[in-house]
């Protein structure tokens, strides 16, 4: 995968920008080592000349000191300089890290059936991760090299155009190799992060469907398909390395011929006299410098072609545009809201339409009651109206608004839904109520959760409201969990209420509960009605309703008064009262 360089760019500017004064901070302490490392070889050279020509021991001692003073500032210096780039890298990840999580929230729900959370995890954390290097030391590491490795040469030219001459070629020749050789891992690590995000795709899955996969003694087969994947890793990763070792082999082998050179050179001029002792020390050590920049060159594009492959996937995964596009931000109208459907259309893909040419009204503060068989697309309906997808054709109004021109945080806080299943957060009882909004006083939850009957539970918290909840609901009935999803919407006060209710059977205290907890949700005691669609199984739930709607097959099939289609002896409504609800419809 190329990736052009205009991303580098983008990717560098958005996340190294904010923290520019930390950047530049970084390059100064690069270049001061840079510097260093030139100084302390003519140290050297000196103090072997002065050796040689039987110098002071005080002249010699100093120089001595001066060399280790300079070692040891160099240490510092880059102990300093490696504390700050982890801090840019880190800071740099972590805000591309929240940014790619905030992005991946806010794709609509089609992605996120394609996309396991797995996988997810693997390009928010692993790929990002990859990066870490490219952020914190590419640009500085790169520059810096070059930088050291232009001194040197000029170093050397200054001593003997011979050696100087010699080296540069060496150093050419060498870059050149190297560049050569450099495209040819990417694919392969490419690879390798894809296999390992599928391999998490799959643990994900399993992990999550512990339960099933037990029950139905799937464990072997699990293990197996586990070791198939395994295997597949082995092989892709096993290539990426070596290829990463033949690169390696590459810059050794060239290390090796560059000492060799260095020596042949320098025992030629010395046995013609052309220079001292220290120069050759000199020119042996400045080659040995030369070492370390090639390295890093190699190093940084070693890694950059590692990340590039991350950079790649990250960046396709920037650019996928939700198909719920946040709308200009038309105002609801305040209090109960009207509900309309107008011949809409969907499918959760375009060629197997779940409903067809829908249209339904809701008055401000009625109740409509939902009915139809499994599958007929209740749950569609409500998930339309709090926008998880748009519909395919028609339009959906709240009072009169069409939902694309609203802003989703305004639909989503005058909408409250709540479901069968209710998700619960590793937070505490406070943010799960309030989806950590804390503008919401405690008084005020509290009196919610007395409202609903969960004073006793709220009064058994071992800390209050910061009683920690775990995500999976340990330690709470189902009917709990259900009150809860209540106490949520009841803090959101919203202006439309979609209850769908599980088909499946509480105990009767607590469904007692959840019947006055609707009833209280529909007509709070302050005299207001709220609009309200309900997806109901049992007949209690259904006298709630002004109108009755049932669904078939994703089409109205029968649309009224709930008295009036009661009355009727020949209507489906009637016709399922006396067959019992709960036969036709569980
Ligand atoms: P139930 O009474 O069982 O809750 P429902 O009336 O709520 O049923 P929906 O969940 O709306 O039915 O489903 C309507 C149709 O859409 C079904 O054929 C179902 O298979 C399909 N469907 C539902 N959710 C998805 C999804 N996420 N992706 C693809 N198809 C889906
Ligand atoms: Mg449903």
């Amino acid at each position: 995968m190329r990736v052009p360089l205009t991303t580098y760019r983008r990717l560098l500017v958005i996340y190294l920008g904010p923290q520019r004064s930390r950047v530049l901070a970084l390059g100064a302490l690069l270049l001061g080592t840079i510097g260093l490392q030139l100084l302390n070889p003519q140290i050297l050279r000196f103090f072997i000349d002065t050796a040689r020509e039987g110098g002071s021991s005080r002249t010699l001692t100093l120089a001595a000191l001066a060399f280790f003073g300079i070692a040891l500032l160099t240490q510092a210096v880059s102990i300093a300089a490696t504390y700050l780039s982890e801090q840019v890298g880190w800071s740099a990840t972590n805000a591309l890290r929240s940014d790619l999580t905030l992005h991946c929230l806010k794709l609509d729900l089609t992605f996120h059936h394609q996309h396991t959370p797995g996988a997810l995890i693997e390009r928010i954390d692993g790929d990002v991760n990859a990066l870490a290097n490219f952020f914190s030391q590419f640009v500085v590491r790169v520059l810096g090299s070059m930088l050291l490795l232009g001194g040197v040469l000029v170093v050397l030219w200054w001593e003997d155009w011979r050696v100087g001459g010699l080296l540069t070629a060496f150093v050419v020749i060498s870059l050149l190799l190297l560049s050569r050789v450099r495209d040819v891992a990417v694919p392969h690590w490419a690879a390798a992060r894809q296999i390992s995000a599928d391999l998490f795709g799959f643990l994900e899955e399993r992990l999550s469907g512990t339960e099933d996969l037990r029950s139905s003694g799937a464990e072997a087969h699990t293990l197996r398909r586990l070791a198939e994947w395994m295997r597949r890793v082995l092989r892709t990763e096993r290539r990426a390395r070596l290829m990463g070792m033949t690169l390696w082999s590459v810059t050794t082998a060239l290390f090796v011929a560059g000492n060799a050179l260095a020596f042949l050179i320098s025992a030629y001029l010395f046995n013609r006299g052309a220079i001292t002792l220290g120069t050759v020390y000199l020119v042996f050590y400045y080659t040995e410098l030369l070492r370390q920049p090639l390295d890093q060159l190699i190093d940084q594009f070693e890694d950059l072609q590692r990340a590039s492959a991350s950079i790649g996937r990250i960046q396709e995964l920037r650019e996928l545009r939700s198909a719920v596009v946040d709308g200009p931000g038309a105002e609801l109208p305040g209090g109960a809201l009207s509900v309309e459907f107008a011949d809409v259309t969907f499918g959760y893909s375009p060629d197997a339409p779940v409903l067809h040419e829908l249209s339904l009204f809701v008055a401000p503060g009625h109740v409509l009651g939902l009915l139809g068989r499994t599958g007929s697309g209740k749950t569609t309906i409500t998930r339309l109206l709090s926008r998880l997808y748009d519909p395919g054709g028609g339009a959906i109004r709240l009072g009169g608004v069409d939902l694309r021109d609203t802003r989703l945080e305004q639909l989503r806080q005058r909408v409250g839904v709540v479901t069968q299943q209710v998700d619960l957060f590793q937070a505490s009882v406070r943010d799960n109520l309030t989806f950590f909004d804390r503008g919401i006083p405690d008084a005020r939850i509290a009196a919610v959760l007395d409202l609903l009957g969960l004073g006793e539970w709220q009064r058994g918290l071992a800390n209050g409201l910061d009683t920690p909840l775990s995500a999976d609901g340990v330690g709470l009935s189902a009917g709990e969990a259900q009150l809860l999803a209540f106490a949520r919407v009841f803090l959101l006060d919203p202006g439309l209420v979609i209850l769908d209710e599980a088909s499946s059977r509480l105990d009767p205290a607590t469904e007692r509960l959840i019947e006055r907890a609707v009833d209280l949700l529909l007509r709070p005691e302050d005299g207001r009605r709220r609009t309200a669609i309900i997806v109901a199984h049992r007949l209690e739930t259904i006298q709630r309703a002004d109108e009755i709607a049932i669904l078939e097959a994703g089409r109205v099939c029968e649309y009224g008064a709930r008295s009036q289609l009661a009355r009727d002896r020949d209507s489906r409504f009637a016709r399922l009262l006396r067959t019992g609800l709960e036969e036709v419809l569980a």
